[in-house]
């Protein structure tokens, strides 16, 4: 009889080696095949009080999914997740499970706790082949597009990102008709035009938005609400209530000397551009990838956008990638684990140093002026704040910077919806957590309520967003339900 695998002891997930990936722009991690994810999953020990439930989020019912996934049940498993998570193929991929779902589990005390995220991501590949036929099928027909397009329905959800994409399947669930606007040609938000195809496959992403569809949601892409149409418009299109889910996609830089120089971008422009070239590669347009070959490229930040930056540079032939950050390697908020991927794929890391400006010849970038930083009393985040030292200056050669700043809330949506109220860095005030506006019928969630946050977080806004939405509606029908907002 075949020994047993200790409790403690998870089953390996396989990852390409760094030799080999760093060459392309493949997934890195792979997926569990059926014996595997059974095994995993039997290690659970089924708590009488999921641990792992409080600690995700969007309070997914990981005790359940993992149940049948044990009696290799893996398609009831998806159909049961995506009542409440609409996209579990991609926050199986990307959630920071070792700070939420698996950070919770008790077995992680004595051992490593169950891969909740890789059985995620394998009961969501199990489901959508069901479903599509393929885990990664292309859309049936291509996403409509312009304000031609727009069907009026009961809720127009703006924005396709994760928390559009909760909210339009929480209302679909409970029989309304849900038309998605968004402004770019695909559906996903950043998971489509920002995270890398090697984190995050796009097919992934459209193969969910495709199951999406057939449950029912209309998606029209290619609209910017503020500038083809307004909110005002939605409503006399006869939708009875209207979800924001803009997003924070707006880049921040430092204001430093130099920034205007060729070779110095932002993260979101230099995802955004290979993005596109990746999804032209489906046959979605032509644009190219662009070349990096034996380039110098430094990275300012240590967030997950600058590890998804400096992993894409290594792979479009940078030679020489180090990314720069102004405290210490334990103050860096991207998650351990990517940071170890990037280490692995050759990326370097320099901690307590910062950019003073941008040095530059005939308009193009030549260098970078650094300065090295000490850390002092801690900001109100709670981190230490980063100080010059003085008299440290150097100097540093580079044909590329990638600004990896942070990001803000775009203003022009906001700016064309008179009553909207917004705080603090554009974002959309909210008065409770289903996101009611200072606007009758009118919700917001996700980043563009909290700031740039996670794809979890904004699922969970969604969904709780489409639940009021629905209650408000029913309870509107039967002549019950004030308007929330002003
Ligand atoms: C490079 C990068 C890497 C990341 N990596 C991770 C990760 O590993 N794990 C993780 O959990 N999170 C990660 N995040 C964060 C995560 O992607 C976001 O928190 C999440 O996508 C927010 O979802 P959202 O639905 O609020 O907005 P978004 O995903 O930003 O979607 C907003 C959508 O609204 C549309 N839109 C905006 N304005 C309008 C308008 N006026 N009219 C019509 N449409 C409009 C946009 O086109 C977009 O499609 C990353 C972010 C970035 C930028």
């Amino acid at each position: 009889m075949a020994a047993r695998r200790p409790q403690y002891q998870r089953v390996p997930i396989p990852h390409r080696p760094a030799a080999e990936r760093v060459h392309d722009f493949a997934e890195v991690a792979l997926t569990y095949d059926d014996a595997s994810a059974m095994a995993e999953a039997q290690r659970c020990l089924q708590c009488y009080r999921p641990a792992c439930e409080a600690g995700c989020p969007n309070h997914n019912p990981i005790k359940a999914f993992i149940a049948l996934v044990a009696q290799g049940r893996a398609v009831e498993a998806a159909e049961l997740l995506w009542a409440h998570n609409p996209i579990p193929s991609c926050t199986g991929r990307v959630c920071a499970w070792e700070a939420q779902c698996e950070g919770a589990c008790p077995l992680g005390r004595k051992g490593e706790p169950i891969a909740i995220g890789a059985l995620e991501r394998y009961l969501a590949e199990r489901g959508l082949a069901a479903r599509l036929g393929s885990p990664e099928a292309r859309p049936a027909a291509p996403w409509p597009s312009g304000v031609e397009a727009v069907e009026p329905g009961d809720v127009a959800v703006v924005g396709a990102g994760p928390a559009g994409l909760a909210c339009a399947n929480a209302l679909s669930r409970r029989g309304l008709s849900v038309t998605v606007l968004d402004g770019w040609m695909e559906p996903g938000g950043v998971m489509s035009y920002g995270i890398p195809e090697f984190v995050l496959p796009k097919r992934a992403v459209a193969a969910e938005a495709e199951r999406l569809r057939r449950q029912g949601v209309r998606f029209v892409q290619g609209v910017v609400v503020g500038r083809d149409l307004d909110v005002d418009d939605l409503f006399a299109m006869s939708f009875r209530a209207v979800f924001l889910a803009i997003g924070a996609n707006e880049a921040r830089t430092m204001g430093i000397p130099g920034e205007e120089l060729e070779g110095v971008v932002t993260a979101k422009d230099f995802l955004m551009a290979v993005a596109r070239a990746r999804l032209s590669d489906g046959g979605h347009g032509s644009e190219e990838l662009p070349e990096l070959g034996g380039r110098r490229v430094v990275v300012i930040g240590a967030g997950n956008t600058a590890m998804d930056a400096a992993r894409t540079a290594r792979r479009l032939g940078a030679t020489d990638v180090t990314v720069l950050y102004r405290r210490a390697r334990e103050h860096s908020p991207s998650r351990p684990v990517e940071m170890a991927l990037a280490e692995e794929e050759g990326v370097r890391f320099e901690w307590l140093v910062a950019p003073r400006r941008f040095i530059g010849q005939s308009g193009r970038l030549m260098a970078v002026e650094l300065v090295r930083m000490e850390l002092g009393e801690p900001d109100a985040s709670g981190r230490p704040t980063p100080r010059p030292v003085p008299a440290s200056e150097s100097v540093r050669p580079a044909d590329l910077v990638i600004l990896a700043v942070g990001y803000g809330v775009e203003t022009s949506l906001p700016a064309t919806t008179p009553g909207l109220e917004t705080g603090p860095g554009g974002r959309i005030l909210v008065r409770d957590p289903s996101g009611v506006t200072s606007l009758p019928r009118v919700w917001a969630g996700g980043d563009c309520v909290t700031g740039a946050n996670t794809v979890v977080h904004a699922v969970a806004a969604g969904r709780l967003a489409g639940e009021a939405i629905a209650a408000y509606l029913a309870g509107a029908a039967a002549g019950a339900a004030p308007s929330p907002g002003r």
